[in-house]
């Protein structure tokens, strides 16, 4: 069987490189132009048939998944030739069939629309795809995961609430029973629900790390396998620390004379709070390294920084001015 090639760019006057934008411009442009309620006589015939092609070209060009496809078909095709689909191309499933005795379909699609999309259009996607012939693998779907720094590090389980859209158990996703809108899912196909899944998240997972969960992603067709569900992680913002890449950064406050005289102080590290040795002569914005207490990678684990900053006392008490004053007039003996 063949149908006839439609070139959707040409019908809607724009480049194959146009934007969303470019196209929906110029759909509605063209739709208001070939309106058929603004034309008489012979010209309303031809603004019908005009609109047809506008509406099927933009169905097509405004869709992500549609237009891919339609562009994988490549661009040695020319508007009215005989289209063929070809036997094994990669990625495709062709609708055979497309186009009943009447020969107009359900969606008021052409053939070539139906070849490449099935019909059924007024009932949705699911019922599209229930025509087809064998299982159909889910789609994978993409989330996100929030984490904490130390959830990252650690690693544990951490609780997902998803939305997901189901095939109506109802109709099989069909949208259609006893010849009328299923009534559960109002014709849509498909049904939204909500699962909570326990997410294992492995020790030292980075930010931009993506998690794999067999299985958990949309359901099958006609007894296909479930698709999968990748996570991308995403690391939250950490009051303490900042990371870069194994290595993390922290600051510590000293007072004058601990920067001065030296000291060991506090600071914290995801292992738990540890004492380090601050020398004599610290100056701010010197960085002090704790190794081997950053994040883990395959050669081991990063190293913290510790920032040092100053911070000069408010109030003094008498005897601390009187202190500092001798300071004072010391150096300037210097
Ligand atoms: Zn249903």
């Amino acid at each position: 069987m063949s149908v006839s090639f439609r070139d959707y760019y040409e019908i809607l006057g724009v480049g194959r490189g146009a934007t969303e934008k470019e196209i929906k411009t110029a759909y509605r442009k063209l739709a208001r132009k070939w309106h058929p309620d603004l034309q008489t006589g012979k010209n309303k015939e031809t603004a019908e048939e005009k609109i047809k092609q506008i509406n099927e070209a933009y169905e097509v060009l405004s869709d992500k998944e549609k237009r891919s496809k339609y562009d994988r078909l490549g661009q040695n095709w020319r508007n009215g030739q005989d289209f063929r689909p070809p036997p094994d191309m990669e990625g495709f499933h062709f609708y055979t069939g497309a186009g009943d005795k009447a020969g107009a379909s359900a969606s008021g699609f052409s053939d070539f629309f139906e070849t490449l999309f099935g019909g059924g259009a007024p009932f949705g996607r699911q019922a599209r795809a229930s025509r087809r012939t064998g299982p159909v693998r889910g789609q994978d779907i993409e989330s996100e995961l929030e984490l904490a720094l130390e959830e990252a590090y650690r690693g544990g389980e951490k609780s997902l609430k998803l939305t997901t859209r189901e095939v109506c158990r109802e109709c099989g996703g069909t949208g259609i029973e006893n010849n009328t809108f299923c009534r559960r899912c109002g014709g849509t196909g498909d049904t939204t629900g909500a699962r909570t899944l326990a997410v294992k998240i492995p020790p030292g997972v980075r930010d931009g790390s993506k998690i794999r969960l067999k299985g958990q992603g949309g359901e099958g067709i006609g007894g296909g396998a479930k698709g999968d569900l990748y996570l991308k992680l995403k690391l939250l913002p950490h009051p303490v620390y900042k990371v870069r890449g194994e290595d993390l950064e922290t600051e510590v406050v000293l007072r004058p004379e601990q920067a001065v005289l030296g000291d060991q102080v506090s600071v914290p590290t995801l292992d738990g709070p540890v004492l380090m040795k601050v020398p004599p002569g610290t100056r701010a914005g010197k960085q002090l390294r704790l190794r081997g207490k950053g994040l883990p990678y395959q050669k081991g684990r990063g190293d913290e920084y510790v920032v040092i900053r100053i911070d000069i006392p408010e109030h003094l008490s008498a005897e601390e001015e009187k202190l500092y004053q001798e300071l004072a007039s010391l150096r300037k003996g210097v």
